[in-house]
């Protein structure tokens, strides 16, 4: 039996996307692991199952990341259920692009509460509940580096959990929790892909020097590095999964 098998990670946003290419290769590495997601229950519950049929753990719980008393419930479920979390994969997010001239109340409203107190506010229980020797990982973005035009809103709300990264890992000194953030470069999701035309996308595609995409599973193997045996050493650190585009 693997030496993680009872270990236990929480990833936020599991349902599909990155998150989902995150749960299933937790569970391969042999951690039991709780599939969050918002509102996409048949998506998490698809999740679920197909862990389980490749002999994994799983299970799902909704939460509104955006809202602390869903963050405490699923904290309190998951401690219920299993006696504890050891890891936590901040992977819960939403992209919105505008000029910073165009910027609407509610575009900048929904960034911040999920992007950036989504993310606090799991970081929050995990600081005060994770099991010694436990780790986060946050989920950051190259277009902090990149700089492009209409990104500045994402943006600004990635530095934040940069910032945010770095500071966790001094706080928790002491206990053997590592905290470090992934900022993947465009990764083939629905996040990345939607509103965008095949030309845009090719072009964006062609922007590393590998000339193509991420896939949901390279970030995913990024996060497996962090949080297993082999990254013990790495904290408070940014590493950008992105094909060498910045
Ligand atoms: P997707 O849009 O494909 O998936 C988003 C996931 O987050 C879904 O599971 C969704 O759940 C969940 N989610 C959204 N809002 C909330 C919320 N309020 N509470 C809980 N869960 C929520 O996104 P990606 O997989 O592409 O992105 C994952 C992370 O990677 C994000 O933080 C993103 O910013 C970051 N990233 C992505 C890049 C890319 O190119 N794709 C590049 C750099 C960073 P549900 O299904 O229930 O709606």
């Amino acid at each position: 039996m693997n030496e993680q098998t009872q270990k236990v990670a929480i990833v936020t946003g599991a349902s599909r996307g990155i998150g989902a290419a995150v749960a299933h290769r937790l569970a391969k590495d042999g951690f039991t692991v709780v599939v969050n997601y918002a509102g996409n229950a048949a998506a998490a519950e698809t999740v679920v199952r197909d862990i389980a049929s490749a002999g994994g753990k799983a299970i799902s719980a909704q939460a509104d990341v955006a809202n602390p008393a869903d963050v405490r419930r699923l904290f309190d479920t998951v401690q219920e259920v299993y006696g504890g979390v050891d890891v936590l994969v901040n992977n819960a997010g939403i992209m919105t692009l505008s000029t910073v001239a165009d910027l609407t109340d509610d575009a900048l409203d929904r960034l911040l509460d999920i992007n950036v107190k989504g993310s606090f506010h799991t970081m929050r229980e995990a600081a005060k509940r994770l099991r010694n020797g436990g780790r986060i990982v946050n989920f950051s973005s190259s277009v902090v580096a990149l700089l492009q035009p209409t990104y500045a809103p994402y943006a600004a709300t990635k530095a934040a959990i940069d910032a945010a990264t770095m500071v966790l890992a001094r706080e928790l000194r002491g206990r053997g929790i590592t905290v470090n953030a992934v900022a993947p470069g465009p990764t083939a999701t629905e996040l990345f892909l939607n509103g965008k035309s095949d030309e845009l996308i090719d072009r964006l595609a062609k922007l590393s020097p590998l000339e193509r995409l991420g896939t949901p599973d390279d970030i995913a193997a990024a996060v497996s590095f962090l949080v297993g045996p082999d990254g013990s050493w790495i904290n408070g650190q940014v590493l950008r999964p992105n094909g060498g585009i910045v």
